[in-house]
């Protein structure tokens, strides 16, 4: 899926800022305005820009598209991630050709897509990792290259249907409907003599093991889809897809969203009162930040690049809601100060 390339849509290098895209759309969006140029092709290219913005202009859309080649996860069909891992799943490959252009009929039909759930800790999702997958799939049969004739022998032309894999049957006398052969269940060949090895079925079981990279960021439901990665199909059919499903566990503490973690933390009432550094966990180990004095419960505090960093340079922030702690026990000591505290105050 060939997705617009927003940056040239812009006319903004691939590493400029979110000013500098910001003020190439500020500049187009006049530039094409309606009311300048009130021809159908400026309404046009200006929906473009629009759209180019609606990616570029939001920092986490934008380190979806630059990574996967779409903003849009869920609607992805996941063919985006196709291309980070093609390298690795050219093991998988030289099924181009495979099943494909044999024309005049409908030929052997597809294998299945196969699924697998890839089950990920918090950690893992956060920082990216490596998976040892293992699963069972068809592949052609060696012995007989898939057609499912002994070797020596090959398929001959269904006689039910003549090699077209359909037949025409009159409804009623006057509609004529095509349906799949029922002999040779559309494949337009009948088997003589069956390959001993797949009885006639042109697979055979393969068990493979591989490792997938996973990096940085991804998200709970998010999934790959790798082209050709499933099973063939009878008879020299091309092979289904692989989909990897991600399966992200949760933190104790740590929430994300995004590129971004969020964490409520408590901070003492009187740092609150009279500000003061707290001490912080993060996942990149902890950290301070300042808190003003009179800070209020529910305060946020934005902690720049404490999120997920990603391969090509994105980081996220984490987000940290402080909440003040009302101590439920107190000793003596800590009472009488309180009650001083609300003298003066009362
Ligand atoms: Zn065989
Ligand atoms: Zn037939």
């Amino acid at each position: 899926m060939a997705e617009d390339d927003y940056y040239g849509i812009l006319g903004v290098d691939r590493r400029a800022t979110q000013d500098e895209i910001r003020k190439a759309y500020r500049r187009l969006a006049k530039e094409y305005h309606p009311d300048r140029n009130p021809d159908k092709s400026a309404e046009e290219k200006l929906k473009r820009i629009n759209e180019a913005y609606d990616v570029l202009g939001d920092s986490e859309k934008r380190a979806n598209y630059d990574r996967y080649g779409t903003a849009d996860f869920e609607r992805v069909d996941m063919g985006g991630f196709g291309d980070l891992f093609s390298s690795l799943f050219r093991g998988f490959g030289g099924f181009g050709d495979m099943g494909f252009g044999r024309s005049g009929r409908a030929g052997p039909p597809p294998g299945q897509t196969l699924r697998m759930t890839i089950k990920l800790s918090f950690n893992e999702a956060f920082f990216g990792t490596e998976k040892e997958i293992a699963f069972k799939r068809k592949i052609s049969c060696e012995n007989c290259g898939g057609s499912g004739a002994k070797p020596g022998t090959s398929p001959t032309q269904c006689r039910t249907c003549g090699g077209q894999g359909q037949i025409v049957r009159s409804m009623g006398g006057f509609m004529r409907v095509a349906q799949t052969c029922p002999t040779c269940g559309g494949l337009g060949e009948s088997i003589e003599t069956p390959c001993p090895k797949c009885k006639g079925q042109g697979l055979q079981d393969e068990r493979r093991e591989t490792k997938v990279p996973i990096p940085p960021g991804v998200e709970d439901g998010q999934g790959i889809r790798i082209q050709g990665g499933g099973n063939f199909g009878p008879r020299g059919g091309p092979p289904g897809d692989l989909i990897l499903m991600f399966s992200v566990g949760k933190h104790d503490a740590f929430v994300r969203r995004g590129l971004h973690v969020y964490l409520e933390t408590d901070i003492p009432f009187s740092t609150a009162a009279l500000g003061g550094e707290v001490e912080v966990p993060t996942m990149w180990g902890s950290s301070v930040i300042k808190v003003k004095k009179g800070t209020e419960s529910g305060t946020l505090f934005r902690m720049k690049g404490k999120g997920v960093h990603t391969e090509n340079g994105r980081t996220g922030d984490q987000l940290v809601r402080v909440n003040i702690y009302v101590p439920r026990k107190m000793s003596k000591e800590q009472k009488e100060y309180l009650s001083k505290f609300e003298d003066i105050f009362g």
